[in-house]
């Protein structure tokens, strides 16, 4: 999966560790064969006249590999969100450059952006966002309506999928009759379902207990050990230092980039 044979030796960003990092390069310093590359890429935010009010990305180099599982990190305000939201395709930065599996994701047309979020990028939030008039196996199947899929197929897919996160016993109960581990649980399962290139959670855990939090931390990491991409904002510590990579920025800048 999207393994491209490097055309020219590996050139590195200047100032940046690509330690973990696939080998690759178009010869501008990019390493293409990574999943995502982000070169020098800002987002800011402007006042209704114009005017700049804040610069919450400036100018950010990383580059991840495949199957790697990053942690994002760094203090409220510091552009965790921002990044997310352009790592995920909600949002575009201001200029600067965003590759995801090989596709230019800063100027594709909102359209086509849109598609390639569906396809390419499970979400999982903190508070589960699951629709509680659905079930369990409705609420998977949802992202599945978007691609256009028989019905017996986005069935056998949910199905499926939530028996590997050990919720087949559960497909017709609402959310409200489940445990909050369970519900985030199913939330995996429904941006696993459309089998995406990477897995995208902020904070999956924050509204857990600790033991619930830790058996979903189990399921990302085995998820991980099965070749998943996985990028966590998090602002834990403990949760940090058992992720492969920590990125943590601050000020909309990285002010650490290191290998666990
Ligand atoms: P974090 O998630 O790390 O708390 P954010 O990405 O939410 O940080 O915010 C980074 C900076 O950008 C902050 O100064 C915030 O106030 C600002 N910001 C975020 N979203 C917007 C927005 N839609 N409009 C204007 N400023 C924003
Ligand atoms: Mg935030």
């Amino acid at each position: 999966m999207n393994v491209v044979t490097p055309a020219h030796p590996v050139e590195v960003i200047p100032g940046r560790d690509v330690r973990g990092a696939a080998p690759g390069g178009g010869g501008d310093g990019v390493e293409r064969s990574a999943l995502a590359v982000l070169k020098d890429l800002r987002k800011t935010y402007y006042k209704p006249d114009g005017s700049i009010m804040v610069e919450a990305l400036r100018g950010l180099n990383v580059s991840i590999p495949q199957g790697q599982y990053v942690a994002i990190m760094g203090a409220s305000g510091s552009g965790k969100s921002t990044l997310m939201n352009i790592l995920g395709c909600l949002d575009r930065p201001t200029s600067g450059q965003y590759l995801l599996d090989g596709e230019d994701c800063a100027t594709m047309p909102d359209e086509q952006l849109s598609q390639f979020r569906g396809r390419k990028i499970g979400f999982v939030f903190q508070a589960f966002n699951l629709i509680p008039e659905l079930t369990v196996e409705e609420n998977v199947e949802v992202p599945l309506f978007y691609q256009a899929l028989p019905r017996k197929e986005r069935r056998e897919r949910a199905v499926e999928t939530l028996g590997l996160v050990g919720l087949g016993n559960r497909l017709g109960h609402r959310p409200s009759e489940l445990s909050g581990g369970q519900q985030q649980r199913v939330a995996i399962a429904r941006a696993l379902v459309t089998r995406p290139v990477v897995l995208m959670a902020d904070e999956p855990t924050g509204n857990l207990d600790s033991s619930t939090g830790e058996s979903i931390l189990q399921l990302i990491e085995q998820l991980h050990r099965e070749g998943m991409t996985i990028m966590m904002v998090t602002h834990d510590d403990r949760i940090a230092t058992r992720c492969q990579r920590v990125v943590r920025l601050k000020d909309g800048e990285v002010e650490l980039d290191r290998m666990n």
